[in-house]
């Protein structure tokens, strides 16, 4: 018997894509040439990460308000505390809520080294939760790690933190990406055991650059399967091959959660569209625009 898991990928699941802010000119046209496309395929939100240095942080603050001018999309900022005055998040808060910005990602950021020192009035994600919340009544979403944050002491540390953050006021978590999908299942199951009542949302990377991932992955901690490596190998002078292999790695690990029950999916887009765009459609996502003419 043919076992057809696409029958059963109609297209009744939530996505979300994730930008960042472009650096030049030429990456902006391709950053708007991603939105176009994606937007008719109606995501939940798109997101726009937030970097350090305060000329990326303007940016992140455009391309926000650009989105919400020029497009139907609900634009969501990722903003950072790690170190930020109480002032400059006060203010930057502000900005967002006049724009129309109601959901906000709450990150701490990256240390800048491997210090405990930091400039800011903040010194978790959950101080920044708690002054977002007293200042307005955001949709407010968080970073999950299914392999645990590399700074955290234990597991279990690291979930009272996830816990905490839902406590705060969080009611959405985004996962760092993971290719191995018991890192994720374990997490969410570990959330409806301990009655974290948090819609845990997994991040899908496309894999395009297996290079670069190594050196990412080494620094986040996840895990890269021996397979990966496998159906990567010899392909480095060749984007075209890589490229048709992380479609099909991609596609195959939203199937597989799909079939676990997972209704949420966040795309880590890096600012193309082609994956991302395959990856939705073999989910079932159809073009709006293209289904009403
Ligand atoms: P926190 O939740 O504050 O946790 C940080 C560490 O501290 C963890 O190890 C946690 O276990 C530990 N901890 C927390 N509270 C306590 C406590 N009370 N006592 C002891 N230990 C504690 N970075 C950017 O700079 N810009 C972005 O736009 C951005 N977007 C992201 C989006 C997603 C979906 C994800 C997964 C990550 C993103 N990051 C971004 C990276 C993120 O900023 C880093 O992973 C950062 O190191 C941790 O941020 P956090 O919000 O998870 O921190």
């Amino acid at each position: 018997r043919i076992n057809n898991d696409f029958a059963s990928l109609s297209g009744n699941v939530n996505i979300s894509f994730e930008f960042f802010p472009p650096r030049s000119e030429d990456m902006n046209q391709v950053l708007w040439q991603s939105i176009k496309k994606l937007e008719p395929l109606q995501p939940d939100f798109v997101s726009v990460t937030y970097g350090a240095g305060a000329s990326t942080r303007e940016r992140t603050h455009d391309v926000i308000e650009k989105i919400y001018t020029e497009t139907s999309l609900n634009a969501v900022p990722h903003l950072t505390c790690i170190d930020a005055s109480e002032a400059e998040i006060e203010q930057v808060t502000h900005r967002y809520w006049e724009i129309g910005v109601r959901h906000i990602v709450a990150l701490r950021g990256d240390k800048p080294d491997d210090s405990d020192k930091h400039n800011g009035d903040f010194t978790y994600a959950t101080d920044l939760i708690k002054k977002l919340k007293s200042l307005y009544d955001f949709d407010i979403s968080v970073a999950a790690y299914p392999e645990v944050h590399p700074e955290a002491e234990s597991a279990q540390s690291d979930f009272e933190n996830l816990k905490r953050k839902v406590d705060a006021g969080a009611n959405r978590a985004i996962t760092q990406f993971f290719f191995n999908a018991e890192h994720f299942l374990r997490l969410r199951d570990k959330c409806v055991r301990d009655n974290v009542e948090v819609e845990l949302i997994p991040g899908i990377l496309p894999v395009t650059n297996f290079l670069q991932l190594l050196k990412f992955a080494r620094f986040t901690q996840v895990e890269i399967p021996g397979w990966m490596h496998k159906l990567y190998q010899g392909l480095d002078q060749d984007p075209i091959t890589r490229q048709l292999i992380a479609s099909h790695i991609a596609i195959e690990q939203v199937k597989l959660l799909a079939k676990e029950g997972i209704k949420n999916f966040h795309f880590y887009t890096l600012n193309r569209a082609d994956l991302t765009y395959a990856i939705c459609h073999s989910l079932g996502r159809r073009d709006c625009f293209a289904a009403a003419s």
